[in-house]
């Protein structure tokens, strides 16, 4: 296992419009380059870990003996070569050069790699590109064949003194380390790159991936004369709940939940119960403009879980046709939607069929 592993971590980022440099930007809980660095950890096949960066002072987390913090230079290759150079001391067999911005890959991957340098010198990860692809020389365009074209990832993985060789004699910047074997006609093992694996280039790689959590909870009185409204549908039953509105439980504990992931307050905010053109609203009315917030803001629902907390009706017996309600008012697919039903021992008013409660979670993405 004498494999080491170099994570570039000292890019400028220059297409990435932030003040911090983008392999420290937060991402999925971490700063971006510690994704490969635990990864790296966790796979054991490495007897170093360099981690590559700016300023050594910017890493102010205690990592084992076994990860290397160093200096990189001013361009990638020059980060590269210092890093080469560094872990000469070690005699390594093999290296996995790594770029920070790509916090994706597997462990798996890994494992293909260092497999594949057993028989190769050079093995790097590719995948064929989704979109087709043209290329300028002077004024003329060109296609480019896309079955015959590869994208390249890292980790991109050497046998140590081939690469040393390489790195120490190119005069050029170079893109990447796969560069200095196609610029020297020597033979590279292509393996299937992984498709989750892409770079974090621009600022909107990372925003698309936010998640937020809302939650709603509401209670209504029954009473009798009134027409029972759940999920916005009618269900046959002796008394309907009381409200300003048609009190429709769900309806408004999925409103407060939405409101809550959006972070934009209550539904007592947006229907205050004093004002007399809400009277006798019906909730699918007032989802509406939630829904409208909803879109305009770029979100979109990824599920919904439903408590519905009543001794009667029994939730079974409509679920269907209120998650269908839900899935038409919400234009969510109504696997997406779960709902359940509790009952609370015939306790209180609840358990007294004088109270219907509800509570509801939902996740959102931007
Ligand atoms: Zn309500």
């Amino acid at each position: 296992m004498n494999n080491y592993f170099i994570i570039l971590a000292s890019g400028q980022s220059k297409r990435f419009n932030s003040n911090k440099p983008k392999q420290f930007i937060w991402y999925k809980n971490k700063a971006l380059f510690e994704h490969s660095l635990n990864k790296a950890i966790k796979s054991k096949l490495f007897k170093k870990i360099i981690l590559v960066v700016n300023d050594k002072k910017q890493i102010q987390k205690k990592y084992s003996k076994n990860i290397l913090i160093i200096k990189g230079g001013k361009e990638r290759s020059n980060s590269s070569l210092i890093a080469l150079k560094y872990i000469k001391k070690f005699n390594p067999a093999n290296v996995l050069i790594h770029n920070a911005a790509r916090p994706n890959f597997t462990i798996k991957l890994l494992e293909r790699l260092i497999n594949s340098l057993k028989k190769n010198k050079a093995s790097i990860p590719v995948i064929s590109s989704k979109d087709s692809i043209k290329y300028k020389i002077k004024n003329q365009l060109f296609n480019l064949d896309r079955k015959s074209s590869y994208l390249t990832q890292t980790p991109q993985a050497f046998k140590y003194k081939d690469i040393y060789d390489l790195s120490i004699n190119e005069k050029n910047k170079i893109q990447d380390e796969a560069t200095l074997f196609i610029n020297n006609n020597l033979k590279i093992k292509f393996i299937d790159g992984e498709i989750l694996n892409n770079k974090i280039t621009f600022r909107e790689d990372i925003i698309n991936t936010q998640t937020y959590f809302g939650i709603g909870f509401d209670i209504h009185r029954l009473i009798k004369d009134k027409k029972l409204y759940l999920g916005g549908i009618k269900i046959p039953f002796h008394s309907g709940l009381k409200g300003h509105s048609d009190g429709d439980v769900i309806l408004h504990s999925i409103i407060d939940a939405l409101l809550g992931a959006m972070r934009k307050k209550d539904i007592g905010t947006f229907f205050p119960d004093n004002k007399n053109k809400f009277k006798n609203i019906r909730s699918p009315k007032m989802l509406k403009p939630i829904i409208n917030i909803l879109n305009k803001n770029d979100f979109y629902i990824n599920n919904l879980d439903i408590n519905l907390i009543c001794e009667q009706p029994k939730v079974s017996k409509y679920r269907k046709k209120i998650t269908n309600s839900l899935s038409n008012l919400l234009n969510l697919d109504k696997n997406l939607i779960n709902l359940k039903g509790k009952t609370v021992e015939k306790l209180g008013l609840i358990g007294k069929e004088k109270a219907i409660a509800c509570e509801v979670i939902c996740s959102i993405s931007q």
